[in-house]
């Protein structure tokens, strides 16, 4: 059989890796040296060459995302689907051998996953059925407790406890916690690879089966494996079991999560297995390879790397200062229109952002621009719960017969209105034809509700009418803001929800009230006699129905730094690189976690293939408050003789005024012109020349904007 097509697209040493004879293999390779390549590779060969049966493969990635192009990769090299190959996370991979051994490990046949946020609302209970305090045992504290417990495996048995009451107190809350859980059959996440572990470990003729049944085990992004996920490949591997394993210690990113970087080097004392280095990066051009390795540079112990290209130099790394985030956002979206203009297409370029809060003013001034997008790892802004929250109030406040918003919030935060109450009022409502707030108030009048569900309910049609009274007429952004504080909404999220989760939503709220406050009608609406607060409303609909991105495969594609991992795109744009957002401001004090954040930076910059751009804002909003920040320390990590400024903050460089003229226009500095959308302004700054320039104008309404000049259509004014 010919299979020289396994090999004719690798380079030596990516061939060695491929066709190594037997022992187990460490693939330790810098990003874009064809790590995944290989390990696709290695299973097609492992099927044609060695006739190993797909059955007998387990291959683990790190989302499902990256599982099925593996898929999709491995069937195109074979020329066939590769039936019974099992591809997957480790949790996936786990819970199909929950599901088939339930029995063995003391599981109903029914169990049910249990996410984070049930989770946490379990533990709280627990807490309160064990009359201990709440204050000294927070639930967020003891979900980070009993997980990590779980994820080194330790069951409450194995956690040590001196007669210290208070740390047996934890252990106990731990065990009330696990055994609820047996009892009503939830498996939490870290219980999923826990549960397995177990299994394999404790019945000799189950792990005899599964050494048996897969031969050969492979592992992509080892780097951030945790000690149990370690644990479990440990277990599965005998003596005639074979590891195929590649990582890159540099891009270990999910330290925060429990994973351990020190498992590539475990594995290697472990199992002594071959070790293949590649060096070549296929990825990114060479200008792009040398900021990124100069960049991780600055950590310490790292294994070290040596990463090359024989591709092109090309073009500087463009970093943008732009004074605030809407700028940000403008300028990068009109670099993407460029890029589609000119040949290229949406899916080629990503954003990258640092927390998910950043994609609102990308999708807004993509939407704009009518290009389509899609947000990954992450509900687009208006879609996501807390906004939606929020904007149920205001739709209320707007109309209070709105019963779809009634609905979503009438017990949120709770208030002690139950699935009963709720009945009652729709039937009522169905009979007499009122809307749900009518006939609440009907029922409320005519003692229709038991007293407690009364004084609920009371409390909530007061909430509404006194947002109504005091606010119908307020600016947008004041209501929103009243919205906000007035319904505690954040509070609620801070009691029931882990902190980083809490604390996400607080943000997207503040983000809301923003959106709200700068909000500029469209002129359209205001000519068809719409109120600010209707227009607002419907364009937040628009914006979280289904008439954008999603099914479109050719979208541009936004997400946080951490979901692009594995990922390439020819125009890759790193927005917010400033200190506090990127690195993060929890981690600027420890050098562990500035060390990962710096190793997440990598990772976003070796994602780039052509080209980078990298920017940052003088002034952004967060939480509700502008906040001025200096760029990111890892901009300053990148050789100068690598980066092009595209403008010059203010602030560094004052000398703007040798700037080029646009000439085709003719406009000038201080020019004054007319813009068919912005109204009237004067041109501020300018950049580049003839057709291409870019003219930043300050629109006397619209505020400072940039604008091809060749597409703006400007009109001179004397
Ligand atoms: P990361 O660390 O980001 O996960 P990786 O090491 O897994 O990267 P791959 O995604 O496998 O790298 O490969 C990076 C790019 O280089 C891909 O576009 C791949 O097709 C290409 N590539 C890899 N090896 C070769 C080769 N020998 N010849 C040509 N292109 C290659
Ligand atoms: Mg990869």
């Amino acid at each position: 059989m010919d299979v020289s097509h396994l090999l004719d697209d690798l380079n030596e040493p990516q061939r060695e890796a491929v066709t190594a004879a037997d022992g187990h293999m460490l693939v330790l390779a810098g990003a874009g040296s064809g790590k995944t390549r290989v390990l696709v590779h290695r299973i097609a060969w492992l099927i044609q060459v060695h006739h190993v049966s797909p059955m007998g493969l387990m291959a683990v990635t790190f989302t499902n995302k990256a599982a099925g192009e593996m898929r999709n990769r491995v069937a195109r090299l074979l020329n066939l689907r590769p039936d019974g190959l099992w591809i997957g996370t480790f949790h996936g991979i786990c819970h199909r051998l929950l599901r088939m051994h339930a029995a063995e490990v003391g599981l109903p046949e029914t169990f049910q996953i249990l996410d984070s946020d049930d989770q946490y609302r379990l533990i709280r209970r627990v807490i309160r059925d064990m009359q201990l305090d709440e204050g000294e045992f927070p639930a967020r504290q003891m979900q980070g407790y009993i997980n990590h417990h779980k994820d080194e495996g330790r069951r409450p048995a194995d956690v040590d406890c001196f007669d210290h009451s208070f740390q047996a107190r934890q252990v106990a809350i731990y065990r009330h916690y696990q055994d609820y859980c047996e009892r009503a059959g939830l498996v939490d996440f870290a219980e999923l690879m826990l549960r397995t572990l177990e299994l394999l470990r404790d019945h000799d003729a189950r792990r005899a089966h599964y050494r048996d049944r897969f031969r050969h085990i492979l592992i992509d992004e080892f780097q951030d494996t945790n000690t149990l996920q370690y644990a479990l490949v440990r277990l599965l591997t005998g003596p005639d079991n074979r590891l195929f394993v590649v990582g890159d210690d540099d891009q270990s990113i999910y330290g925060w999560r429990g994973a351990r970087v020190e498992n590539v080097a475990h594995f290697s004392r472990d199992f002594n297995p071959a070790i293949v280095r590649l060096e070549q990066n296929y990825r990114s051009t060479a200008t792009i390879l040398e900021a990124a390795n100069r960049v991780i540079d600055h950590n310490d112990q790292r294994m070290g790397k040596n990463l090359w290209t024989e591709g092109e130099r090309g073009e500087p790394i463009r970093i943008f200062s732009a004074y605030n985030a809407d700028e940000e956002a403008d300028f990068v979206v009109a670099r993407i229109s460029e890029w589609i203009e000119q040949g290229g297409r949406p899916s080629e370029t990503a954003v990258l952002y640092r927390s998910n809060a950043q994609s609102r003013l990308f999708e807004q001034a993509l939407l704009r621009e009518d290009i389509p997008y899609r947000v990954y790892g992450g509900l687009r802004f208006f879609e996501r719960a807390e906004v939606k929250d929020a904007m149920a109030y205001l739709r209320l406040l707007h109309n209070p017969h709105d019963d779809p918003a009634f609905e979503r919030v009438v017990n949120l935060p709770a208030r002690g209105i139950g699935e009963r109450t709720v009945a009652l009022v729709r039937d009522h409502a169905r009979t007499l034809g009122l809307s749900l707030f009518q006939a609440s108030g009907e029922l409320l009048q005519g003692g229709g509700f038991t007293a407690r569900a009364g004084a609920a309910m009371r409390a909530f049609l007061g909430l509404v009418e006194a947002l109504r009274s005091a606010h119908a007429d307020s600016p947008l952004g004041e209501a929103m803001s009243a919205v906000v504080e007035q319904t505690e909404l954040v509070a609620w999220y801070q009691s029931r929800e882990p902190a980083d989760r809490a604390e996400a939503r607080e943000e997207n709220l503040a983000e809301l009230v923003r959106a709200a406050d700068s909000f500029s009608q469209p002129f359209e609406d205001e000519q068809a006699g719409l109120s600010p607060m209707a227009s607002f409303l419907a364009q937040a609909a628009l914006e979280a129905g289904e008439h954008q991105g999603e099914r479109w495969e050719d979208c541009v594609q936004l997400m946080t730094l951490h979901s692009a991992k594995g990922l390439e795109f020819p125009l890759v744009f790193m927005a917010g690189m400033e200190e506090g957002l990127f690195p993060h401001q929890k981690s600027i004090e420890e050098p562990e976690r500035l060390a990962e954040e710096r190793r997440l930076c990598y990772v976003g910059m070796t994602r780039a293939m052509r080209q980078l751009y990298i920017c940052h804002a003088e002034s952004r909003m967060l939480r509700g408050q502008t906040s001025f920040s200096r760029p990111s320390r890892f901009l300053a990590e990148i050789p100068a003789k690598l980066t092009e400024n595209l403008r010059p903050s203010l602030s560094a460089s004052p000398a703007r005024a040798s700037a080029p003229v646009a000439d085709n226009v003719g406009l000038g500095l201080g020019a004054t012109v007319r813009h068919a959308r912005f109204g009237i302004g004067t041109v501020i700054n300018i950049e580049g020349q003839g057709a291409g320039a870019r003219l930043q104008v300050n629109f006397e309404s619209a505020g400072p904007k940039w604008l091809v000049s060749a597409y703006a259509n400007l009109e001179r004014l004397a």
